[in-house]
């Protein structure tokens, strides 16, 4: 399998639209962050996506995303699913799945009611199938496992891939609490991708200190952060992620922040 970060930006993206931070004014490509996404690559020819922000098309477009076989969504706020749209052309041959928990579906079908809705042929629209899951959905050898956690008040849902016997991946941005059975349901995992806004503490996200804390306790054997804000540069949050763990002595696990293209073999 093979994991790419497409986005691993807050909602606002990173340049912030006018401002002059030091971080939005950058030159390092990886203090620029768009909206959060995963692409996932199975050993069979399998193509997934995690959420689908406002750059979706530009992120599809440099990760050369040629087909997908399946959509699968974390929640329905603006910056995981406003690029829905951009599918259209991957949705050409065939109708593509569309799969989320049901807040999150009956949200999609409001929020996009025109590809839903009969309206005249000839119009361009993707073609969706939204499928409202609590189970496991596989995908040829890819198995993709709901979990659900808490975004401030609201239920959403992270993801665990797994392919074979390998440890799986679970991705969870976007939270803000990990209930007890959605931790049962996580188990083992070679790699961890987790939402870490900043340092200060946020009422819907997990702070870098809280996201580092339940990677602690989950346990994987890499830790990446994502959906990350404006506040500090790439290299100062590696400090940060080295400096945390280092406090950890012997229980202290490999972390650091993703980046924009980051490539993740497993
Ligand atoms: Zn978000
Ligand atoms: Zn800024
Ligand atoms: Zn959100």
């Amino acid at each position: 399998m093979k994991l790419t970060i497409l986005g691993s930006g807050t909602s606002h993206g990173v340049p912030v639209v006018g401002c002059g931070c030091p971080v939005c004014q950058s030159e390092n490509s990886k203090d620029k962050r768009m909206r959060a996404s995963l692409f996932i690559e199975g050993n069979r020819g399998e193509r997934t996506i995690i959420d689908t922000g406002p750059e979706f098309r530009l992120q599809a477009i440099r990760a050369g995303i040629k087909k997908l076989d399946g959509i699968f969504l974390t929640h329905a706020h603006a910056d995981h699913v406003h690029g829905l749209d951009d599918v259209r052309p991957l949705s050409r041959e065939t109708p593509l799945p569309v799969y989320g928990n049901s807040e999150t579906i009956n949200e999609m079908k409001e929020r996009f009611s025109y590809i839903f809705r009969e309206t005249q042929h000839g119009g361009g629209k993707p073609r969706i199938i939204p499928i409202a899951v609590s189970e496991p959905v596989v995908l040829g050898g890819l198995t993709f496992t709901p979990i659900p956690v808490k975004h401030g008040i609201l239920d959403i849902l992270g993801w665990k891939i797994e392919e074979d016997a390998a440890d799986g991946v679970v991705y969870l941005t976007d939270t803000s609490e990990i209930p007890a059975a959605s931790r049962k349901i996580i188990g083992k995992l070679a790699v961890l991708i987790i939402g870490a806004l900043r340092i200060r503490p946020h009422e819907t996200h997990f702070s870098f200190e809280q996201a580092l804390n339940a990677a602690l306790e989950i346990g994987a054997k890499q830790v990446y952060l994502t959906h990350i804000c404006h506040d500090y540069l790439h290299g100062e949050i590696v400090e940060y992620c080295r400096n945390f763990m280092k406090e950890q002595g012997l229980r202290g696990i490999p972390a650091e922040p993703s980046y924009d293209g980051l490539e993740i073999n497993l």
